[in-house]
């Protein structure tokens, strides 16, 4: 008989877990070179997981070095793609084979549900992995339509040395997003998870080995991120940085940059993503599952959330009647139990970063129509109810700057022009949504809304086909699909005269 996957089986498991801790450099597990450790907690209890090496500008010359040999010598480079293709489907499998553990570092480290964790977020790294793997060996360069006397070729390279940087909402995701097409691309890679979050990168980088990544072409720095992170922005020898973090942070790579090699520099940043309802919504129901989903899933803290609803005037109220049912079903839970639709914030900093907002939202004239408070504050954690507020302006902050935790601000609307004017207002282009059954509409508000994803009668959907990314100060670049491939190779003309 199969066991059964409740809470104290994955408790159970919890007490069993002795997480890697060490940075992976050079095909080595180590300390870093000063010895300096920080902390990563389990936000559902404030406890310490583990101590982990806080690597510093030493360790990432290390790593970059060991990266450069690698690339060079052409242990990875210079092999074949359909041997790449054979490591990495091994990678895939491993990451499937212990989706479990991965599941529950993640959800200790992070504060997810567990059921997330499994259902989503391990799946879909071990599915990237697959895909990069699959695609790798099938991409043929180009010959030019030059005149008969010449050959010009255009073959895509790979750029040398990548460093991914990458938040705490989907460590092992994001990391997966960026690790798999750079090293299907045939680079050397060094990933820097964040600090409230690297358990899964590091055990990921187990399994890499596992795998048969050789020595080097797979380096995990953890450590802060003015530290481990500013000097993979500063290296000399760090040929691009493929980012995904806040907005403030990704400027500063940008100068990074400019100070240093003119590393190319891609940016997947915040949003502030506006979710609209018309009046001609083909199913309110669906609709308001949507938006509860789409703000409240992972305690609010996606890139993509739909933070910013808006409800045409018609259909309003109704729609807020379902949309508080939804929500009010939402409420955190222990991250452990496979029941919870919420779980906790990444860490009090973040909550209280979040609470300002729900603060700063009531100061400011917004009206508070459910949650706003913290719970379950006996077990040490950081959990919040599913808030949502009426905003009667958009120039409330909490219309304007992405919380990146579970706030929804509702704004009520009249017509299609101003809707579209509002949605466009924010310095992000992230994500978008509208719900509406007329044809014609959801074409012409999807081509005006300054986003660089849409969802029409839907939120939040998608594949490894698609690309992700934004426009505006969301970023640059795109994630998924094979144009993420663009963002690791370069492409090289030859051109050959022919006697
Ligand atoms: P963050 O910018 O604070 O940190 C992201 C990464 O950058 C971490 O690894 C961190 O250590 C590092 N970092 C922080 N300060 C640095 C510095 N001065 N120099 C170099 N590196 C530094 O972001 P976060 O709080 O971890 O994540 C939340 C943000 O990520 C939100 O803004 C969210 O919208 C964004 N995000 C965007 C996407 C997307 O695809 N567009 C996806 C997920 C998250």
């Amino acid at each position: 008989m199969s066991e059964t996957r409740d809470l104290s089986y994955w408790q159970a498991r919890a007490a069993a877990l002795r997480p890697q801790s060490r940075a992976y450099i050079g095909g080595a597990w180590t300390d870093a070179a000063d010895g300096a450790t920080f902390d990563t907690i389990n936000p559902a209890t404030g406890a310490v997981l583990a101590k982990v090496a806080a690597c510093g500008a030493a360790d990432v010359d290390r790593a970059v070095a060991a990266a450069r040999q690698a690339f060079e010598q052409g242990v990875w480079s210079g092999l074949a793609p359909r041997e790449r293709k054979a490591v990495l489907l091994r990678l895939a499998a491993l990451i499937e084979a212990h989706h479990e553990e991965l599941a529950l570092l993640e959800t200790l480290d992070m504060g997810k549900p567990i059921g997330d964790t499994l259902a989503y977020d391990i799946p879909e790294a071990a599915r990237t992995f697959a895909w990069y793997a699959e695609a790798i060996d099938k991409i043929y360069g180009e010959i030019a339509p030059t005149g008969g006397n010449v050959l010009a070729t255009i073959t895509r390279e790979p750029l040398g040395v990548v460093a991914a940087v990458v938040p705490w909402n989907y460590p092992l995701l994001m990391g997966s997003w960026k690790v798999a097409p750079a090293l299907a691309a045939g680079n050397s890679v060094i990933l820097k998870p964040a600090e409230q979050s690297p358990l899964t990168a590091l055990r990921l980088a187990e399994l890499a080995a596992e795998a048969g990544i050789p020595p080097g072409v797979f380096n995990v720095v953890p450590g802060l991120g003015a530290q481990a992170g500013q000097a993979l922005g500063l290296h000399p020898d760090v040929d691009c940085i493929a980012f995904t973090g806040s907005t403030a942070t990704g400027k500063r790579f940008m100068e990074y940059s400019g100070q240093s090699n003119l590393k190319r520099v891609w940016l997947e940043c915040g949003g502030k993503s506006p979710h609209i309802v018309f009046h001609d919504c083909p199913d309110l129901e669906r609709a308001a599952q949507a938006a509860a989903i789409g703000i409240f899933n992972n305690q609010g803290e996606i890139c993509i959330a739909g933070s910013r609803l808006y409800v045409q005037r018609a259909i309003y109220e109704p729609f807020m009647e379902k949309l508080e049912a939804y929500a009010g079903a939402m409420q955190p839970g222990d991250p452990l139990d496979p029941s919870s639709a919420m779980g906790a914030i990444v860490d009090a900093r973040q909550l209280d970063r979040v609470m300002s907002y729900v603060d700063g939202g009531q100061r400011e004239g917004a009206r508070l129509r459910l949650g706003g408070e913290r719970v379950r504050k006996d077990t040490g954690g950081y959990f919040l109810q599913p808030t949502i507020f009426e905003c009667p302006s958009q120039s409330l902050s909490i219309v304007r700057e992405e919380i990146f935790g579970p706030v929804l601000a509702v704004t009520m609307f009249d017509t299609e022009d101003e809707v579209v004017r509002m949605a466009n207002d924010s310095p992000y282009g992230l994500g978008s949504g509208l719900w509406t059954a007329n044809l014609s509409r959801a074409h012409r508000a999807s081509r005006r809304l300054r986003a660089g994803l849409v969802w029409v009668n839907c939120y939040m959907d998608g594949d490894i086909t698609v690309p992700f990314g934004g426009v505006k100060q969301s970023g640059s670049g795109r994630d998924k699909s094979l144009h993420a491939l663009d963002k690791y190779s370069d492409l090289k003309t030859t051109w050959i005269r022919l006697e």
